[in-house]
């Protein structure tokens, strides 16, 4: 499949996870993929695995999304590098979950600023290019968990703030060619998830009604339908990729 030639997917967090998945999905169906992390090594391992899979131009940067001056001297880099930039997959985010009362001022800023701040200062940067070509996607990680979910006050907050950041670029975007979309992914086996607990995670898994975890390949099907240029008439919605526990 050939469906991303020629397109530019600039990817946060991609060094493992649903970031990685999803810029091998990118490189697989023939785009340049721009894939950022704030962690160097795995960033470089990244690269070398999927440039072993497959023959496509990739570029590694480090950046750490909290950081309005990297995020922009990142998307000015791949402009000027590539000549253009057609899809933002804002996938960077971190949990510290406690109940409310034990989140510390570092666990809520933490999470605001890389799942939430990050994604605003990445989307910022990536209007300018994507107005000027007349043409963008920009994909943006939600979670599940927006609707509320006990003991992520600061996650759940950073989530249904994506959420509406969402809506607001599908708005200003639109008459520019611009898309604005958000992903829920359900339970899905990555690291994140790994990180998680034993038991709170076996009784999760018991709730999704088709009684299994998501796979990084399960998202990255719906980034590439939701970044692709014949998705262009939908835009501001929140797409749940979850095995149906959202309903
Ligand atoms: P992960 O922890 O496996 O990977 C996240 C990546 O982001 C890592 O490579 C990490 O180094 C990078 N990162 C962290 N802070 C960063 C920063 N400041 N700047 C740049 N990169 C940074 O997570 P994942 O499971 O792949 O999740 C990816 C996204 O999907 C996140 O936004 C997460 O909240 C969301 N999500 C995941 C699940 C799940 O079950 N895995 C469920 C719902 C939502």
């Amino acid at each position: 499949m050939n469906r991303y030639h020629g397109r530019v997917v600039a990817i946060t967090g991609a060094a493992q996870g649903l970031g990685l998945a999803m810029a091998t999905r990118f490189a697989a169906e023939g785009a340049t993929v721009a894939l950022a992390d704030v962690n160097a090594q795995a960033l470089t391992d990244a690269a070398g695995t999927i440039a072993d899979a497959h023959d496509a131009k990739l570029r590694t940067d480090v950046v750490n999304v909290t950081d309005s001056a990297q995020v922009n001297a990142w998307i000015t880099g791949i402009t000027a590098d590539l000549g253009r930039l057609d899809v933002l997959i804002n996938n960077a985010g971190i949990i510290r979950d406690n109940r409310v009362e034990d989140i510390t001022d570092d666990d809520w800023h933490a999470v605001i600023d890389v799942s939430l701040t990050g994604g605003f200062h990445c989307a910022r940067a990536a209007f300018g290019p994507m107005k000027r070509q007349g043409y963008g996607r920009i994909v943006s990680f939600s979670s599940m968990s927006w609707r509320g979910n006990f003991g992520q006050t600061n996650y759940v907050a950073a989530k249904a703030g994506i959420v509406g950041m969402t809506r607001t670029l599908a708005l200003e975007g639109a008459r520019h060619g611009i898309t604005a979309n958000a992903i829920a992914p359900g339970l899905i086996d990555t690291p994140m998830l790994a990180s998680m607990n034993g038991p709170a995670r076996d009784k999760l898994t018991n709730k999704i009604p088709m009684r299994h975890t998501g796979t990084p390949e399960d998202i990255a099907e719906a980034a590439a339908f939701l970044a692709g240029e014949a998705a262009g008439y939908i835009t501001g919605i929140v797409l749940d990729v979850d095995g149906g526990i959202s309903i």
